[in-house]
């Protein structure tokens, strides 16, 4: 434990409906695992919050000096169209409108989900657990299971959610609730029992099918997540994360499965989080919708991908949080002072940092620590770090080093960014950076001239090639993007 960072850790845990202390399993460990994407397609920028989150999480582990071993799978196979037992499988599908191969598609788009993960800050973890790499340990899994927990049908090998405890305490619904919910898989004993192994139907063939004691096919889309967390952090561990739609099936499933290979009542992990939903005016982001917004697209428009992580660090990771393009430009606006203060911060530190002494930055930083401690108070944390950059009475050096620590759990990349990587180019943009900064060179003597026509007209020149200005900001950064 760092004992600048001493605070008890508390989470909320979706299991116990309540705030927990964090207790490792293994003195000095954490063990995450995090549900990863389905990389049928792009991620949008809700899905990268779920990202932001379990980052945020795995930092603040780090910051409280905790050795943190942190899984993120992949899902090359097995999601279907619905959460439930029924629908094609969406690599499949997706391959096939795409007309190439279910591979293919799983390559192109789990790099563009790694690039946005690059271009968010979010640390690799430990491993990326790629589920078609682990079929057959999926299987020898489904096999341990399969007498006392399963049952076959035709379409597959089906497990009988009655055979363990407390089925859906997670998603807190009795089984009637989502009875309705669940589309009806012929042969089914409960509504609520789910596919782990799904048997190519006779007469296809899928691109994507192994051989089982159950016939050719594929593993269901829960069984991966179960074999893969205990393979890589033990039957026991400490946080499993998600956005909050898993609550509801994919999560109960996994504790149904870790309770039967595991054989025992306990979840399996510890602690259960899940970040709440990005919703737009329309409702949740959501894939299927087919009109999502993606990192690439707030980069086009001229938005550095971090202003994204720091509207999500200003919500609270169980709070919706809205999405609109004067909420992510405020967040800009605020990113780019930040890293003007530690532009000059740095300047006058000449980058040395200091060891920290100050009584104002010991309060500062316990503060801080208190904020994070508080089930991840992202939003709390980042006043005291603008407070930092103020706080003019402690050496630089000092402030400095304090910065760095913040940053080192906010993940905002302060110790490197500088004001001009904030100035993404729209893609609509006629002019290079060079051409943009000569009219603002131009405009700015046009208006300590006093010319203000000429001074407009370069406004007006700028706005015509995609670039708009942004009047009266005292820090004079001088354009912004119109969105
Ligand atoms: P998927 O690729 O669909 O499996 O989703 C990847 C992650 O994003 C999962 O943890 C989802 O729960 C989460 N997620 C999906 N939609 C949203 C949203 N609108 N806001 C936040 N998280 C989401
Ligand atoms: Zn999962």
């Amino acid at each position: 434990m760092n004992d600048t960072a001493a605070q008890p850790l508390k989470l909320f845990n979706s299991l116990t409906r309540q705030m927990e202390e964090f207790a490792p399993v293994h003195p000095g460990e954490a063990r995450v695992y995090t549900c990863g994407p389905t990389v049928y397609n792009f991620q949008h920028i809700g899905n990268m919050r779920a990202y932001i989150f379990a980052d945020l999480l795995g930092r603040t582990l780090s910051w409280k000096g905790y050795k943190l071993t942190h899984i993120i799978n992949i899902t090359d196979v097995g999601h279907l169209t619905s959460d439930a037992d029924a629908g094609d499988d969406k690599m499949e599908k997706a391959a096939a409108q795409a007309g190439k191969s279910a591979w293919d598609i799983a390559k192109y788009y789990t790099d563009a989900y790694w690039l946005d993960i690059d271009r968010l800050n979010i640390r690799q973890p430990a491993k990326w657990a790629i589920a078609t790499d682990h079929v057959e340990e999926m299987i020898a899994f489904a096999k341990s299971i399969a007498d006392k927990h399963c049952y076959e049908l035709e379409s597959g090998l089906y497990f009988d959610v009655s055979t363990v405890p407390d089925y859906g305490r997670l998603a807190g619904t009795q089984s009637d609730d989502i009875e309705g919910r669940i589309e009806a898989v012929e042969g089914k004993r409960h509504p609520q029992d789910f596919a782990i192994w799904r048997k190519t139907p006779a007469g296809e063939t899928r691109q994507m099918e192994w051989d089982s004691p159950w016939g050719k096919g594929a593993p269901g889309w829960h069984l991966e997540c179960s074999q893969m967390s205990i393979k890589y952090l033990g039957e026991r561990f400490d946080i499993h994360t998600g956005g909050i739609d898993h609550r509801e099936i994919h999560h109960p499933n996994e504790i149904a499965q870790n309770q039967a290979h595991n054989c025992s009542e306990h979840s399996g992990a510890n602690i259960w989080m899940h970040n709440n939903f990005l919703i737009d005016r329309a409702g949740k982001m959501s894939k299927s919708s087919g009109d999502f917004l993606r990192l690439q697209v707030l980069i086009d428009k001229g938005i550095h991908p971090l202003a994204y992580r720091l509207m999500c660090l200003q919500a609270h990771y169980r709070s919706e949080l809205e999405f609109t393009w004067d909420n992510l430009a405020a967040a800009l606006t605020r990113l780019k002072r930040i890293v003007m203060g530690v532009e000059r911060l740095s300047a006058k530190a000449d980058g040395k940092t200091e060891s920290i002494s100050h009584p104002a930055l010991l309060q500062l930083r316990e503060k801080f620590d208190a904020a994070l401690s508080d089930d991840l108070n992202s939003s709390k944390g980042l006043p005291l770090l603008e407070e930092l950059l103020g706080l003019k009475k402690v050496t630089a050096g000092q402030r400095l080093t304090l910065l760095s620590e913040m940053d080192a759990v906010l993940g905002l990349n302060l110790m490197a960014l500088q004001r001009s990587d904030l100035r993404v180019r729209p893609n609509d943009a006629k002019m290079n950076d060079s051409e943009i900064e000569e009219k603002l060179d131009q405009r700015q003597q046009a208006k300590s001239e006093k010319d203000f026509a000429t001074a407009d007209a370069i406004r007006d020149e700028l706005i015509a090639q995609g670039v708009e200005l942004m009047d009266g900001d005292p820090l004079r950064w001088d354009w912004k993007i119109d969105v």
